[in-house]
């Protein structure tokens, strides 16, 4: 099993449509997915199909009330299992705040979580003591980037807090930088994404993730784009990066 968590403190970047989307290519490829939305806006659980209201058990009652993350667990019609989350969430950061080892409810509640290849655990945009339980419980850190003029900005702060947590969690690293809403057109973008690569070499994901208005629609049919439109660009993209992510399990594995 593999524990993979997107994050970037920023909004916006793509988080969720990339914990979706590698969610469902990934179940795609027949692998059996886990998705965890830590995030209080519920986009990836909706984005699954899933009605985010209704659900009777989210990832806020596992890490509040100690309930077993088994039970919280729902088949999606996105054809992967999800743990979703809603509004319950929000404000948890400062109620779990006092508890001791608050930075490990997350890990201990994904102790026997079962045989799954790959959970996905979808952030928030800050680096709040959720985003910390994820870095606690994951083994690699995707960070998808917009390549805009401020896209290193922050970056350092997320590079800081890997590096200090790796002290509670020795196997945590930077699976892979992710370029996503990337317009080729774009002067500034094709600047800002060779400065990338000069900055992170080998930890670019080579897959990018085009801007796709398709990636944007799916959502609101509560659908993957896998789903919405299978041969739409953002699809494609989404189904090369799950392939390129399986590649590098088996040569970690290794
Ligand atoms: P985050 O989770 O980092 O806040 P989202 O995944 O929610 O970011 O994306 C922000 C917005 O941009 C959403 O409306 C989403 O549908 C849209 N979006 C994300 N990626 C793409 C893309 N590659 N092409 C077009 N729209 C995108
Ligand atoms: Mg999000």
């Amino acid at each position: 099993m593999e524990i993979l968590a997107i994050a970037n403190q920023k909004g916006g970047v793509g988080k969720t449509t990339t914990a979706v989307n590698l969610a469902a290519s990934l179940a795609g490829r027949r692998k059996k997915v886990l998705l965890i939305d830590l995030d209080p806006q519920g986009n990836a659980t909706s984005g699954t199909g899933l009605e985010k209201r209704a659900l009777e058990l989210t990832i806020a009652d596992v890490l509040l009330d100690g309930i077993d993350l088994k039970d919280a667990i729902y088949p999606s019609p996105a054809g992967f299992d999800v743990v979703g989350a809603n509004r319950d969430l929000s404000g948890i950061d400062i109620t779990l705040m006092g508890k001791s080892d608050s930075h490990l409810l997350l890990s201990n509640a994904m102790q026997n979580i079962g045989d799954y290849d790959y959970v996905i655990i979808d952030c928030a945009p800050s680096l709040n003591l959720l985003t910390i339980n994820a870095m606690v419980a994951t083994q690699g850190v995707i960070i998808p980037m917009q390549c805009e003029y401020y896209a290193l900005e922050g970056l350092a702060d997320l590079s800081q807090t890997i590096d200090r947590l790796k002290e509670l969690n020795p196997e945590l690293h930077i699976r892979g930088v992710l370029r996503t809403l990337f317009d080729s057109r774009n002067t500034l973008a094709n600047d800002v994404s060779a400065e990338l690569e000069s900055h992170f070499g080998d930890l670019m994901f080579k897959t990018i993730i085009p801007r796709n208005v398709r990636l944007a629609e799916a959502p609101a049919h509560g659908m993957p784009v896998l789903d919405y439109e299978k041969s739409s660009k953002g699809a494609q993209a989404y189904r090369k990066l799950a392939t390129e992510i399986i590649k590098q399990s088996r040569q970690l594995s290794q």
